[in-house]
Parts: structure tokens; sequence; C-alpha cells
């Protein structure tokens, strides 16, 4: 990160450089930055930089979520231990084998749900050092996340922005990044580079299993729910490939508290249970999910 700059002066960097990516979310012209910190499209809707370094472009009223700042900051350092740090390794596998190999111009990834945006980060610092240019950019629908993301990752692009109406003009994304969140396919296919791909990490059924069974156990929640499935993704991109990517973890006391913070599962279940998970502790918890390329 260049020092001595202030945040919301980055992101005015970024958005002079490559905000000719961006679309308005409210009538699709194109966008550009204009003093002292906004972006304008052409119809005069207007959208301003925050101080911590993202523009919000949501168009409407969101509904209150339980994906909040304490929920992100845990992921952020859940994250940060390297909980995902086999899942990252073979998304930067398939990033290098898959994605276009128009010689030295710039990858653009979007990660498309990118929450407080440490997987899209990584993945971009890793292409970079690799010897590629690549520009990230962050889009999620929680403030909270994206405001974490920016706060911590300053060189990347973050945008508060709805799927369904993505700033994004059609065409620029070369690689589509959509980790364990839900997806919008048609979104995607608009805005993939023809030569581009569409990177989707599904959960397996075994995914976080000894949380699920110490949460839920002797209930229908104690097993596998398929949300999103593989099959689906399928008949819509040209499958590239499919890697399954399934580890043990070890986990330490602190990270089974950020975990139990920030997984879902754990929404609804009892205080007297959660406090038990505490007490007993979980040795090691599963990953397991299945990454899906597709053209
Ligand atoms: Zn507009």
């Amino acid at each position: 990160m260049k020092t001595g700059l202030k945040k919301i002066d980055l992101a005015k960097q970024l958005f002079a450089q490559h905000g000719y990516l961006f679309a308005c979310p409210v009538c699709g012209e194109r966008i550009r930055l204009d003093e002292p910190a906004t972006l304008r499209c052409g119809n005069c809707h207007a959208f301003d930089l925050a101080r911590q370094g993202y523009v919000n472009l949501l168009t409407g009223k969101v509904k209150a979520s339980k994906y909040d700042q304490a929920l992100f900051a845990a992921r952020l350092a859940l994250n940060q231990s390297g909980f995902f740090v086999k899942l990252l390794a073979a998304l930067e596998s398939s990033i290098s084998t898959y994605a276009p190999q128009r010689r030295q111009e710039q990858l653009v990834i979007l990660d498309a749900g990118c929450g407080e945006g440490s997987h899209l980060a990584y993945l971009v610092q890793r292409i970079q050092a690799a010897g590629r240019p690549a520009l990230g950019i962050g889009l999620d629908i929680a403030k909270d996340g994206i405001r974490l993301a920016a706060s911590t990752y300053a060189d990347l692009i973050w945008c508060v922005a709805d799927l369904a109406r993505s700033p994004l003009r059609a065409a620029q994304c070369d690689v589509i990044l959509n980790i364990l969140s839900p997806a919008n396919y048609s979104e995607f296919k608009r805005l993939m580079q023809p030569d581009g791909i569409v990177i989707k990490v599904f959960p397996g059924p075994d995914y976080l299993q000894e949380l699920r069974t110490a949460l839920y156990a002797g209930s229908s929640k104690a097993t596998y729910q398929k949300e999103d499935s593989v099959q689906q993704f399928g008949q819509q991109f040209s499958p590239l490939c499919t890697q399954h990517v399934y580890y043990r973890q070890q986990l330490a006391q602190t990270d089974l508290e950020y975990l139990l913070q920030m997984t879902p599962l754990a929404w609804n279940a009892d205080e007297a249970t959660l406090e038990a998970i505490r007490q007993t502790g979980l040795e090691q918890i599963t990953v397991d999910t299945t990454i899906m390329i597709g053209k």
C-alpha cells in the first residue's frame, strides 16, 4: 500500500484510472470521478466516496441483516488466520490456469459477494506476486463488510452494491469469483469478457460438519442442506473444470470463537449449546468445498 495518502485519495486514484469499468446503477450510463470525491453519470446520478475508501452504489434501502460489523470482523480474523488457505491455493491455481492469457494485460478480477474482502485481496496479491498485473473489484450488499474491506485493503476497489444491479459495464471482467455466497448467474454472464471465466465455490456435504453436529445433533439441521446446486451452474456455463477441496483444519480456541460469530449455522443455536461448545472446543473442523470453473 502506498503510504502518505488518505484512503479516500487512494480510492479516487483507483476510480480515476479504472472508472471506465463502471456504470451508473440507476440508469446504466458511464460514470466518472468528479471533484471533490463523487462518482457521477451523465444523468446527474451521484455517489460520494466514503472517507474509508469505498463507494456505496446501492439505489434502494436494504433490509436489516445479521451481516454486521462484528460478523465481518470475526470473518476477517478467521480468514487471516489461514483457515481457508488450502481453498485459496486451489483458487489461485485455477485463476492462473484458466483466466484469459492476454499477455501482460491487466486481469480484472471481480469478487461478487466479497464480504470483508480478504479472499479477493489475498488472490490479487498472489497473482500480482506471480508477475501478472491484476485489478481487484469487490462488491457486496453489506456495507459493514465493504467498509472493513476498504479499511483493511486499500489497493482494491470496494463497492456496496446489489449483485442483481451490479454497477459495472458489460463484458469487462476476466474472472468472476463467487465464494460460498449467493450468485446471480445472468448478471455474471453480462459482466464476463467473452474469454472470461466464472469461479464458483459451493459448500460440500461435510462443510463445517463438526460444528453442525455440535450445534444440532439429532435434528434435521445436523445434516447438510443443499442450497445452490452444482447442476444449475452446469446449465448456465460451459464447465472447464470441477475440483473438490477437502481438508480438516485444526481449530484454536480463538478461531472457534470467530467461527461461531461468523457462521449462519450458529445464529439459531441457543446460548447454552454455544457455551458448551466453547467449553469443550472443537479440535478440528472440515472444510469441504467444490470449485466449479465455467465460461
Ligand atoms: Zn445515472
